[in-house]
């Protein structure tokens, strides 16, 4: 078993073989992480958003469902989650997120840049990262269709657990935006199971 620390507002690639199980953790609370995916064996297929939200009828995904590339293949099945509350529908924040939602100025880590040094050496360009599956952010959806960014519902010790059902590359980051972590920037830890 592999077990290792992301530091807060940085992030890791990594490769995950088919029958693995990665268990990512909160070991703090209310902080969350940025995941995603590609076959290891050909970049070109990816975890979709879309797709997955598509074959399991919601964008709640919590242990059971299963999650799927824009090929239509299995990627990852969700099978423990003691929060049952993701994200699928944003992007990862980007350096365009804080000027345009935060009005920063500054220079700000972003899980878009923190995964598009991680993904690189994969040969993983960043404009190939599109929709992440964002655990541990807790998004509600009011009638009408807006939707909003709360605290996370994780609290110290809660995890989540994804089998691999291919031979995937995983980015995986500790979010770096303050409205999506109760504005405290917190590690996340995870680990590999065979
Ligand atoms: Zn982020």
């Amino acid at each position: 078993m592999i077990r290792r620390r992301i530091e807060p507002q940085s992030g890791i690639g990594f490769e995950l073989r088919r029958g693995q199980t990665l268990r990512v953790i909160d070991p703090l609370g209310e902080q969350v992480s940025d995941l995603m995916a590609f076959g290891r064996d050909d970049r070109a297929e990816w975890l979709s958003s879309g797709r997955s939200i598509d074959y399991n009828d919601t964008i709640c995904f919590t242990a059971g469902h299963a999650l799927y590339s824009n090929r239509s293949n299995v990627m990852l099945t969700i099978v423990r989650d003691t929060v049952g509350r993701h994200d699928f529908l944003y992007t990862p924040c980007s350096r365009e997120t804080f000027t345009l939602i935060y009005k920063q100025t500054e220079p700000h880590p972003s899980c878009f840049d923190n995964l598009s040094r991680s993904l690189a050496p994969f040969g993983i360009a960043p404009d190939s990262i599109p929709t992440t599956f964002n655990i541990f952010m807790n998004v509600e959806l009011a009638d009408g269709g807006r939707v909003s960014v709360k605290p996370p519902r994780s609290r110290a010790g809660d995890c989540i657990e994804l089998r691999a059902e291919m031979d995937l590359v995983v980015g995986l980051t500790a979010c770096s935006a303050e409205m999506s972590n109760n504005y405290r920037f917190k590690p996340i830890d995870y680990e590999i199971h065979d």
